[in-house]
């Protein structure tokens, strides 16, 4: 992949007006209803980017004829263009325990999680990792991601700063947790408020960059930690919320024991005033009715991580019943727990668990919540996710010819849908050909 020339400040240069030609895919609302007014295609279509940002999207033929005889054009016709993926859950920290086996949620944390995030206390290897991991979301055409950091506000201070040389539009946040943890893990309320308000002021709302607040999950913080987290979130209207929420039998079952006087698992999180857009839960595979309706009237969103949760034996979550109560639904591949960074995977898998539901999720439907629908959970998609005039630039280039396999099957697509179903079930880093950041070719190590 090609290095675009840096402007003075050590970003992508973004003045001069370029456009990128292709089969070009994005999302206007969620098509669940089958509305063909929510998403917009052009099997020819150009993509003119100014300063960063959509200028225009429309027929490259009709276009072209009147743009500017200098107007350079990325010629990637043959391929598919859609907005970057975005991740809705993902620990960068975990990116050294993928593919750890053998265990199911409260003892992977114990066994796997907990000591490989001690290591990020120091500022070397957090930088090390960072770097690795955003290669990999740009390899994997993740142009955004929700990111937990470790405990230590070194780890997020390192993940910014890489996303920050790259360009990128990036949320993370300190874990904080108190108790059931190794004590080599634990902050303290008054620890994790100090600390989180520092990197909220430090890094929220710089360059592309925003700040979550991030309790790990319930079990982890004492109901003073959560009310320091509350706290947090009550000072900072605008900052996002990230942790993980019934995502197994046994979690949700001592989180009962653990707040007995709560309702249920989001009671718990809705007491200290966590719920609200933009909130991320991830999981939220045992929830009920009416967990599902108060999440709804919060606007606090769930991502699905369907990798992780097969690979953990968690449970089947069922996307239709949340979207149907309204709930705002985004994908996440939960790196280390989960099995792969490609969102096109993530979307497979997402697939796979609504058929074992017992209905089958629409391409159209899987490609929106990977980009349109995560940057709505994120409370972002006045900036990114789709090719609106004004959203900034992020987009991947996928290849429907990148492995023999995929190139044998996508001939044979006779529509939209069926080509997308092809790349969602095989495809994966193979086919991304190309990622732009803010109309650029992603910089990469
Ligand atoms: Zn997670």
């Amino acid at each position: 992949m090609s290095t675009p020339p840096a402007s003075p400040d050590g970003g992508p240069a973004q003045s001069k007006a370029r456009a990128i030609r292709g089969s070009i895919l994005h999302f206007k609302d969620d098509p669940r209803e089958g509305d063909s007014a929510a998403w917009e295609y052009y099997e020819d279509g150009l993509l003119i980017v100014e300063g960063g940002c959509v200028a225009r999207l429309g027929d490259a033929r009709a276009l072209l004829r009147g743009a500017p005889r200098d107007l350079a054009v990325d010629d990637c016709s043959g391929k598919l263009i859609v907005p970057g993926f975005v991740d809705a859950h993902v620990h960068f920290v975990q990116t050294d325990i993928i593919a750890a086996y053998g265990r199911r949620l409260l003892e992977w944390l114990e066994q796997y999680t907990f000591p490989a995030e001690r290591a990020f206390a120091d500022e070397r290897h957090a930088h090390e990792v960072a770097e690795f991991f955003l290669d990999e979301l740009l390899r994997n055409g993740t142009t955004t991601a929700l990111v937990l950091g470790s405990v230590h506000a070194t780890s997020v201070d390192a993940i910014f700063r890489s996303a920050a040389a790259r360009g990128l539009r990036l949320i993370a946040g300190k874990v904080m947790m108190d108790r059931n943890c190794p004590e080599y893990l634990r902050d303290t309320p008054a620890s994790s408020y100090a600390d989180s308000k520092a990197l909220i002021a430090r890094w929220h709302g710089r360059d592309r960059l925003g700040y979550a607040i991030t309790p790990r999950f319930a079990p982890t913080s004492s109901p003073e930690q959560l009310e320091a987290a509350g706290t947090l979130a009550r000072e900072h209207p605008g900052v996002c919320v990230q942790t993980h929420i019934a995502e197994n039998e046994e979690e949700v079952a001592w989180v009962r024991t653990l707040f007995p006087a709560s309702r249920s698992y989001l009671d718990v999180y809705d007491r200290y005033g966590l719920l609200r857009r933009p909130a991320v839960l991830a999981h939220g595979i045992w929830l009920d009715d009416q967990d599902h309706a108060r999440l709804a009237a919060s606007g606090a969103a769930l991502a699905h991580c369907p990798t992780c949760n097969l690979a953990m034996g968690s449970g089947l979550f069922d996307v239709a019943r949340a979207s149907s109560a309204g709930v705002q639904v985004a994908l996440g591949t939960d790196i280390g727990g989960g099995t792969s960074f490609s969102m096109l995977r993530v979307m497979q898998e997402a697939y796979k668990v609504a058929q074992l539901r017992g209905y089958a999720l629409s391409p159209l439907r899987a490609f929106y919540l990977a980009t349109l629908g995560g940057a709505r959970a994120l409370g972002l998609d006045d900036r990114i996710g789709s090719f609106l005039p004004g959203r900034e630039a992020d987009c991947v280039v996928l290849d429907p010819a990148a492995t023999p396999l995929l190139a044998r099957r996508t001939q044979l697509a006779a529509s939209l849908v069926e080509l997308l179903f092809v790349l969602m079930v095989l495809g994966d880093d193979r086919a991304v050909a190309r990622t732009y950041v803010m109309g650029s070719p992603a910089q990469q190590r």
